[in-house]
């Protein structure tokens, strides 16, 4: 039995460093790899970091009906492999799938399956989001003040996810995020398809 799992956030709210703790400490857990238009940054691995494809590429794949959900952020197209999705949750290897999207793709992968867990992490406040993209020194104040912007549209979003962290201390919102995972493997359901000899007998 694998849970899906879906892990939404505005860009400085730590999510990709999150996700990153979160999977060295379970291994129980498998992270799904995108597929873009957008251009690979510097130490971004094609098929590790995201599948890199060209606009008309993403396109043939999409008419192909190859994606379980896509979207347009930031001005380039994301999507999330569909026959990826359905296998691994199909193998029986009671591990869970994480998918690391935006909202939109969220709210297209809770139509198609219900049970899919969705969860937003917040920046703790407006004036942090902005100090640490400062902090990262890599954008102009023009370029910050949009993703300001598009962090609050986004942010808005968050009543439609099932959790909601705020990531203020690190290693506390790790341990929520962890917990939130770990805490599906404990369902009736769940403990019933996994350890079913447990409950023979009674
Ligand atoms: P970045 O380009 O910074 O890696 O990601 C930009 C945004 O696109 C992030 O919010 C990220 O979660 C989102 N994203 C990445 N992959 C996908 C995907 O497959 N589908 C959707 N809908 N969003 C994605």
């Amino acid at each position: 039995m694998s849970n899906l799992i879906i892990v939404s956030a505005p860009s400085g709210a730590g999510k990709t460093s999150l996700i990153k703790e979160i999977l060295q400490q379970d291994k129980q857990i498998k992270l799904s790899v995108s597929t873009t238009t957008r251009p690979p940054r510097i130490n971004e691995i094609d098929g590790v970091h995201y599948n890199f494809v060209s606009v008309e590429q993403f396109e043939k794949l999409q008419q192909q009906n190859e994606f379980i959900e896509f979207a347009k952020v930031h001005q380039n197209y994301y999507g999330t492999s569909k026959t990826w999705v359905e296998q691994n949750l199909k193998q029986n290897d009671n591990v869970d799938i994480l998918l690391e999207i935006d909202w939109q793709g969220a709210e297209q992968v809770k139509k198609i399956f219900p049970d899919a867990i969705l969860i937003f992490i917040l920046p703790p406040s407006l004036q942090i989001l902005r100090q640490r993209l400062t902090d990262r020194k890599t954008d102009s104040d023009e370029v910050i003040q949009n993703r300001i912007n598009a962090a609050i549209g986004e942010m808005q979003h968050c009543n439609n996810f099932d959790f909601v962290i705020i990531n203020d201390d690190f290693n506390m919102a790790a341990k929520q995020l962890l917990s939130i995972i770990q805490t599906q493997r404990l369902t009736y359901n769940y403990q019933k398809i996994v350890n079913p000899k447990v409950f023979e007998g009674f």
